[in-house]
Formats: structure tokens, C-alpha cells, sequence
């Protein structure tokens, strides 16, 4: 008997009749002798219309107590499910009980729309799976020191389940999901992509932090720090496959590099468009210059990414980096009117139509030249690169967001990721 955490994403939650669906396979999974706790998102597209019913009455919620509201509206989205799947359960025949995460509790900060869990009580839910129901649980949210209702960011649910598993000690985390598994980039951008049976965490966090979309990157973190084992599989197989087929599909996340099954040097290639670029013109050079303009930026909550100081002419230098579009406009604002005239910088300047490309591999690590081949191969399609940043098993580079499908599709043929360079081996 093994402690499983299910967690099922919007599409899969998407209708009553796939809520029955859900119902059935982990109805499977308990009849093979497992204890269950399962995390839904809310139906698909519901937290998109909860958030957008509150956009009608407040275009730009900022203040935390217009957060505050906005957490409350968008954590039914969760509460429904939870209630209907776990009534699809019982009509199952499979003993089951819905908690909200206010009620297990799930303990988190008081960041609203982004806060971050601080702890999970599995008091009650040890209690149900030891009585012998299955425990279906609200992704997304949990409630602060206060007792306000707060909700994790979008996907959150992803990081919900995780954190469960590693609250119980769970014996794996398997996130159902509409795509069957994690693969080496967008098959929606190039259709030659290819599944990983395996990939490390750290290449999945690398990929999960640039762009990729298949789990929130809260949830890598936290099954990197919990050693959760944690597994990206297709809800849309048919309920009733073997369950032994089942618990081997997907992508495993691994914690063990020797153990990776498929040594490429590049295992992945991500991108994002959710980027702007702004560059400080003609700031003085002197000690505290970084501090003075990031520190400001920072002070509005706003994450800065790629940062780039250029050598100095004449006692002035530039400064670029990029934000994420949202906080484009708030970031430029907070340049200019404080920035500016603490610094006697010259001006600002800024790109929103940019996009970040990465690769990404734990074989970097080994592998020499891997940059210089990235560079070439762009170079070779004549896109121009405006920033570029390297951590030991990613390199990244800002470039027009017009040339990105391009640059991932030249990239993913350069370092043969193609299903048909694979077959050919
Ligand atoms: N329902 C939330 C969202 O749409 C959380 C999730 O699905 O993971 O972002
Ligand atoms: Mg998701």
C-alpha cells in the first residue's frame, strides 16, 4: 500500500463527465489498495471567469484589500471542484470528504494573489485516509495567520499538490495533466519535440523558471527541497488502463543525475514572451549605481530578471534588464520619476516586443562549447541577440519576440532534439 498524491488540472476538472472520469481512475488506483489525497484545480476556464467578473467591477485591483477580495472570489473556483469530485467519489461507491485549504489548514503568508505556504496540517487528513476515505483537497489556496482566504498564483495548484505530498511523506506525487508528460520544448511551436521519460529537478526547475508552462515553479522548488517524487502524466488516457502502465507514463522528475536516462547535453529548450526590456541610458559610474536603480524597482515588489551593466565611457555607463510585461509600465514609471533625478542618469528606454530563449541541460555541466553552438545557430537564421545570461546548466538570450519560433525551432534541430534524430541514432 503506497500514500499517493493525485492532482488533476482545469481541463481534466473541465466537466461533470470528466469529473466522473477523475472519479473512476482514482476509484482504480484505491481498489489496488491505495491510500489517495487528490488536489483539483478549479473547471477549466473558471478562474479565468471569476477573475474577470472582478476585473468589471475594479479594472486594476492594487491595494491589499482589493487582493484580499480577489483571493476570496477566485478560490471558489477550488471549492467547487473539491465538493463535486468528492461527490463523484461517493457515487462511486469510494468513501471520500472535500476540505478547502482553510480547513486542513493549509498555513500561508498574507501575500495575496502570490502567497507562499508556510505549513500543512495533516492531522485531519491522516485521520480520514486512516478511516479509509479518499481526501480531496483545494489547490491554489490556503489561509493566512489571520484567517484571510489567500490563493498561491496562477497554476498554484500544481505547487498545492506537491506540498501536500510533502507534508504527508507521500510515496510519489502524480500531476494529471492535459499534455502527457514534459517535453524537450512546445510540440505546439515544434512538432518534432519529443517526451523525457526522465528529467532531472534541476532542469525542470531551469525550465519551469524560463517559460515552460507544465508545472508552477513553486511546485518544482518544493519537490526539490522535499525530495517529493513527483511525476507529469496525461489525464486523458483512458481511466481504466493498467494501473501498472499508468504509474509508468509521463515524465519522472529525478533527483539523481546518474540515474538520467537520456544523457543529452541540452535536454530542453524554453521561451517566454512574458518579458519587457528596459535600459538606464547614461548612468554616472560610480559605487551604489546598481543599488540605486534596482533598489527602487525592487521596493515596488516588482522581480527583476536579466540584468546588464556595460563597461563605462567617460564615467557613464548603461543599465539594462527586464521585468515582466505586467510590471513594465509600473517598472518605467518608477524609473523615471525616482530613478532618474537620484541618479542624473540621461533616460530610459524600453522594449516590450522582446522574448527570452533558453537552453537547458545538466550535460552542460561537461560540455564545452555549448554557448558558442547556440550563438552560431542563431546567428545563422540572422536573429540578433540583445542580452545574454548563463547559469551553470542553462543559457539564456533576449531577443526580438518576432524571430522566437524561429530561434526554438533552429535551436531544437542544432542540438539534435528531434524525434527523428533520436530514431536515427
Ligand atoms: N485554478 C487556478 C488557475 O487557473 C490554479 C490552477 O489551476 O492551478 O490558475
Ligand atoms: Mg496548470
Amino acid at each position: 500500500m503506497a500514500l499517493i498524491v493525485h492532482k488533476y488540472g482545469g481541463t481534466s476538472m473541465g466537466s461533470t463527465e470528466r469529473i466522473r472520469s477523475v472519479a473512476q481512475r482514482v476509484a482504480k488506483w484505491v481498489r489496488a489498495g491505495h491510500q489517495l489525497v487528490v488536489v483539483p484545480s478549479a473547471m477549466s476556464g473558471e478562474t479565468n471567469r471569476l477573475l474577470g467578473l472582478a476585473k468589471e467591477l475594479m479594472p486594476n485591483p492594487s491595494a491589499p484589500e482589493a487582493l484580499r477580495e480577489l483571493d476570496a472570489v477566485a478560490a471558489t473556483g477550488e471549492q467547487v471542484s473539491v465538493g463535486l469530485l468528492a461527490l463523484a467519489l461517493q457515487a462511486q461507491g469510494v468513501p471520500a470528504v472535500s476540505y478547502g485549504g482553510w480547513q486542513v489548514p493549509v498555513q500561508t503568508d498574507s501575500a495575496y494573489t502570490k502567497a507562499r505556504i508556510a505549513s500543512i496540517d495533516d492531522a485531519r487528513i491522516r485521520a480520514d485516509l486512516a478511516c479509509g476515505k479518499v481526501v480531496v483537497i483545494t489547490g491554489f489556496q490556503g489561509i493566512d495567520a489571520l484567517g484571510n482566504v489567500t490563493t498561491l498564483g496562477r497554476g498554484g495548484s500544481d505547487t498545492s499538490a506537491v506540498a501536500v505530498a510533502a507534508a504527508l511523506k507521500a510515496d510519489e506525487c502524480l500531476i494529471y495533466t492535459d499534455v502527457d508528460g514534459v517535453y524537450t520544448t512546445d510540440p505546439r511551436i515544434v512538432p518534432e519535440a519529443r517526451r523525457l521519460a526522465s528529467i532531472s529537478f534541476e532542469e525542470m526547475l531551469e525550465m519551469a523558471s524560463l517559460g515552460s508552462k507544465v508545472l508552477q515553479i513553486r511546485s518544482v522548488e518544493f519537490a526539490g527541497k522535499y525530495r517529493v517524487p513527483t511525476r507529469v502524466l496525461s489525464s486523458f488516457t483512458p481511466w481504466d488502463i493498467p494501473i501498472e502502465d499508468e504509474a509508468q507514463s509521463g515524465t519522472l522528475i529525478t533527483f539523481e543525475e546518474d540515474e538520467k536516462m537520456e544523457q543529452a547535453v541540452v535536454s530542453g529548450i524554453a521561451f517566454n514572451r512574458d518579458e519587457a526590456k528596459i535600459s538606464v541610458i547614461g548612468v554616472p559610474d560610480r559605487p551604489g549605481i546598481a543599488f540605486q536603480i534596482i533598489g527602487p524597482v525592487a521596493a515596488a515588489n516588482i522581480d527583476i530578471d536579466v540584468i546588464i551593466q556595460n563597461v563605462s565611457h567617460d564615467g557613464r555607463t548603461d543599465f539594462s534588464f527586464t521585468v515582466h510585461r505586467n510590471d513594465y509600465q509600473r517598472a518605467m514609471g518608477v524609473l523615471e520619476s525616482q530613478v532618474l533625478p537620484a541618479t542624473g542618469a540621461a533616460r530610459v528606454i524600453g522594449d516590450a516586443k522582446i522574448c527570452k530563449v533558453s537552453i537547458v541541460g545538466i550535460g552542460m555541466r561537461s560540455h564545452v562549447g555549448v554557448a558558442s553552438t547556440m550563438f552560431r545557430t542563431l546567428s545563422e537564421e540572422g536573429i540578433n541577440i540583445q542580452m545574454i545570461t548563463t547559469s551553470e546548466i542553462k543559457t539564456s538570450v533576449v531577443i526580438d519576440e518576432k524571430y522566437m519560433e524561429l530561434a526554438v525551432r533552429a535551436l531544437h534541430k542544432a542540438f539534435d532534439l528531434d524525434a527523428s534524430a533520436v530514431a536515427a541514432e
